[in-house]
């Protein structure tokens, strides 16, 4: 089951449209890669092609990274055994990035819990609830120790060993658009793969981008926050989840247990400025770390996702909903966060 990010970017075009007229050029597209709805409007001198190139590109990193194709970068390493496999430089910088955020976040992200989340059935939409036996014999092989990528473009993996890039990707996407708007002169717009957001420049006139935050526990955004030159990525259990005995079993593990994380958040946006950023080069930057993080900190908990934030060193702020229906938001943003009337949520600044 899944249900979309109710972005406030909800203006999408069935096919790429042109409005032409001035050297600023409006163009607009809606399509679907990587399992989710993306939708793109971005103005500047390339418009058009940025689009297309986009979405060419979109289709080019699920090729690589999706763990249902055969014959996919993912899939060829994880069907190598152990053995050292030569990687996409694209995949095998991604890799590494991940490696250095399951590292930071002690764990709470980590790729290698791709046979547990296959186990509950995500991979292939095959829900079912694993025994505990069969959960902690899978643990086994989860951990960053069992990859190396000491060598570049390189990775091996334990005999066992599976990783799934589901939790990373999408932002990572996000940061190659940014360097695509850089080369086609993009001056501002909006992307949205699912709940990643990326949104470049101003609207016009100089006002904020405003980005949605779904509530976890209903159809309504709990707020909304202005943004510019940012990315926004949102992290929730609503977002693909199954019920089984009266029980919901969501999409986001807990590598230390093997179960659904159960931390008291009910979802987790991270924002990032989307400025002076490794993305900007085509290498895993801002875009990537917001979706690391945003997966991590909701296994984590309201505590050490606020603590992490004091003490990482890494530059964000966050929006964490919880399951007592608090919506906390981080001093950086504060200013820019507008609350849902009537949300029924109490709102808290924090640092
Ligand atoms: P996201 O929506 O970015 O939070 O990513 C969730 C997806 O990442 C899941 O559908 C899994 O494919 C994968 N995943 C689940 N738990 C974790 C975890 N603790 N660390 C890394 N990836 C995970
Ligand atoms: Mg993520």
């Amino acid at each position: 089951m899944k249900r979309g990010f109710a972005a406030v970017l909800t203006a999408t075009l069935a096919a790429v449209l042109l409005l032409c007229g001035c050297s600023v050029k409006n163009a607009a597209a809606q399509f679907i890669a990587m399992d989710t709805t993306i939708a793109l409007r971005l103005s500047g001198a390339g418009a058009e092609a940025a689009v297309t190139a986009a979405e060419k590109q979109m289709h080019e990193l699920e090729a690589l990274l999706s763990r249902t194709r055969a014959d996919s970068a993912v899939s060829l390493l994880n069907g190598a055994g152990g053995a050292p496999q030569a990687l996409d430089n694209r995949v095998w910088a991604l890799l590494a990035a991940a490696q250095d955020y399951a590292l930071a976040t002690g764990g709470a992200f980590d790729v290698t819990v791709a046979p547990v989340v296959s186990a509950w059935g995500f991979t292939e939409a095959a829900f079912r609830v694993p025994s505990r036996k069969e959960l902690t014999e899978l643990l086994k092989n989860v951990g960053p120790a069992h990859v190396d990528v000491s060598q570049t473009d390189t990775a091996v993996l334990s005999p066992g060993t599976q990783i799934d890039l589901g939790g990373i990707a999408k932002g990572y996407a996000t940061d190659l658009m940014q360097a695509l708007c850089d080369e086609y002169e993009i001056t501002s717009g909006t992307i949205a793969l699912g709940g990643n957001v990326y949104v470049r420049g101003t609207k016009e006139g100089g006002t904020l981008w405003q980005v949605g935050v779904q509530d976890p526990a209903g159809s309504g955004l709990v707020g909304t926050v202005g943004l510019s030159d940012a990315y926004a990525v949102t992290s929730g259990g609503y977002q693909r989840y199954f019920e089984q005995d009266g029980s919901v079993y969501h999409h986001i593990i807990d590598p230390a247990t093997g179960y659904p994380a159960d931390s008291g958040l009910t979802s987790v946006t991270v924002i990032a400025s989307a400025a002076e950023t490794d993305g900007a080069n085509g290498l895993p930057g801002s875009g990537t770390m917001c979706d690391a993080l945003s997966t991590a900190l909701f296994v984590m908990g309201e505590e050490a996702a606020l603590e992490f934030r004091r003490s990482s060193g890494l530059d964000f702020d966050m929006i964490l909903v919880t399951e007592d229906r608090r919506v906390l938001v981080t001093g950086g943003i504060a200013e820019h966060f507008n609350k849902q009337e009537g949300s029924g949520y109490q709102y808290e600044t924090v640092s």
